[in-house]
């Protein structure tokens, strides 16, 4: 049975390189029929947040990562929080005590710093090897637990031989034991360290690969040496590289985003971000980009996954986002607009209900033109309201205002008069004007749309027109031309 799990720590945002880890997650479960499980480390009390679980849990439905065991699903395996699970570290920890395979451990803070000291001094390694505890002897580190001396549980590292993780995407990765030092399992405050909980879990969890960031891959031995010491099989790893900036620095908000909120603030679609972390370094062939959820998971192969680390192409994730919203219906396009017309005060609620095919027929025409969500306040904002404020000044330097006076007074007499209000009506009465003119009909056109629009670039300009409606239309010739 394949079981997957995505642990972050609740100690900040989602990051996009996390939710990448989450994505790869999800589609190796989803393509091998397995399960995605969902597990909050939240161990560090002092920078685990409440909040930070709300926004990661937030994040990952908002991106479409549901998980099939978890926070608020449950599952054969809870609770899924690990400050939750502390009964099941201390139990493992005694039968690793009980076994031999770890060791009470009574050197103070002080001796610590002494003996790494020392190392550096001696420019060795300051590897921590248990001294005088290592083979205390069980009865006599009773005694001292009894006589009230604080104490930690460390991992009894063979001091001899290799350590090797099977990679499934940087192939085998061999350690020395002789540089893994006696790390710790339990801390003195009876709490676990990362390393124990992980590895506890993974074995309770029946976890069958464990696919995370490669910043754990030294992390993964001593795992791998306390899975084996409990007696549990061995999941299979992978570990994913990291997203970089353009810059090969550490993505950050320098670069944009970093986050998943903010990219759902800037405008993305959770789908087109899916699909763009799904493609990036996932070595998938470069000719399509576009691909379902369940397209994604049927071609997800973990051991395709690039080992290096993946560059992230905000310009990329633009254009995918592009797609998605010109895929998206009138209707959903229509949904998504409202809201943001309404606060951007471009119109109210109630007009914009009123007359829902209009709307539905504008985002139609301009979602050609939308990369971002965001952009829709700007870019369908002035479909609304009356006459523009634009920039007289430009308007005066591109077109020269004679020959809008001398002739858009003309040019709103016939487009009142037209029986029809039609794309080819309007069409009609702005070249027939410019040829009886004798001008070139551009010359009519290129003020019209910036008169009608506020803007020198729009989709055509009948269309729009039509789309504007004849009184607005007038009002903004009318007012162009005085
Ligand atoms: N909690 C760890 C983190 O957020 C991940 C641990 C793991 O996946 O094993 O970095």
């Amino acid at each position: 049975e394949i079981r997957v799990r995505y642990a972050p720590s609740p100690t900040g945002m989602l990051h996009v390189g996390g939710v990448r880890t989450a994505l790869f997650n999800w589609l190796f479960a989803r393509k091998n029929g397995g399960t995605f499980v969902l597990r909050i480390e939240d161990t560090d009390l002092a920078r685990s947040t409440e909040a930070s679980v709300d926004q990661l849990e937030r994040s990952l439905r908002w991106i479409g990562l549901d998980w099939d065991e978890g926070p608020g699903i449950g599952g054969p395996h809870p609770p899924y929080r690990q400050t939750e699970r502390f009964d099941l570290y201390r139990e493992a920890a005694k039968k690793l005590l009980d076994s031999g395979a770890a060791y009470y451990d009574f050197a103070t803070s002080e001796e610590l710093a002494e003996m790494r000291e020392r190392a550096r001094a001696e420019k060795r390694q300051p590897i921590y090897t248990g001294g005088e505890y290592r083979e205390m002897d069980p009865a006599e580190a009773r005694k001292k637990i009894e006589a009230g001396e604080p104490y930690t549980v460390r991992f009894k590292t063979p001091r001899e031989g290799q350590t090797v993780v099977e990679d499934m995407i940087r192939g085998p990765v061999t350690f020395e034991n002789s540089n893994l030092e006696d790390f710790v399992l339990m801390k003195s405050t009876d709490t676990p360290t990362y390393n124990f909980a992980a590895a506890v879990d993974d074995a309770e969890m029946r976890i069958s690969h464990v696919i995370r960031g490669d910043d754990h891959l030294s992390n993964t031995p001593r795992q791998i040496l306390i899975l084996e010491a409990l007696g549990n099989t061995l999941p299979g790893f992978a570990h994913v590289p990291m997203v970089l900036g353009p810059d090969k620095k550490k993505l950050s908000k320098r670069h944009g985003s970093a986050h998943v909120e903010e990219f759902a603030a800037q405008g993305y679609l959770p789908d087109a971000l899916f699909n763009y972390l799904a493609l990036l370094g996932a070595g998938y062939a470069a000719d399509e980009e576009i691909f379902s959820r369940d397209e994604l998971a049927e071609r997800f192969r973990v051991d395709r996954v690039s080992g290096n680390p993946a560059v992230f192409d905000e310009n990329k994730l633009r254009s995918i986002n592009a797609v998605y919203i010109r895929r998206m219906s009138p209707s959903d396009l229509a949904d998504m607009a409202t809201p943001m017309l309404v606060e951007s005060g471009a119109a109210t609620q109630e007009e914009l209900e009123a007359d829902r095919p209009r709307l539905e027929n504008i985002m139609d025409l301009l979602k050609e033109r939308i990369a971002l969500t965001t952009d829709i306040p700007d870019a369908v904002g002035y479909f609304y309201g009356g006459t523009l404020d634009y920039d007289e000044a430009e308007f005066e330097k591109q077109f020269g205002k004679d020959f809008v006076r001398e002739n858009f007074p003309e040019l709103a007499e016939r487009l009142k008069a037209l029986p029809e209000w039609t794309e080819e009506s309007i069409e009609e009465a702005v070249r027939g004007l410019a040829a009886e003119k004798e001008k070139g009909a551009r010359h009519l056109i290129h003020p019209l749309r910036f008169a009608t629009t506020g803007r020198t670039v729009s989709a055509g300009l009948f269309e729009t027109m039509l789309l504007l409606g004849r009184e607005r239309s007038l009002a903004r010739i009318e007012d162009a031309a005085q």
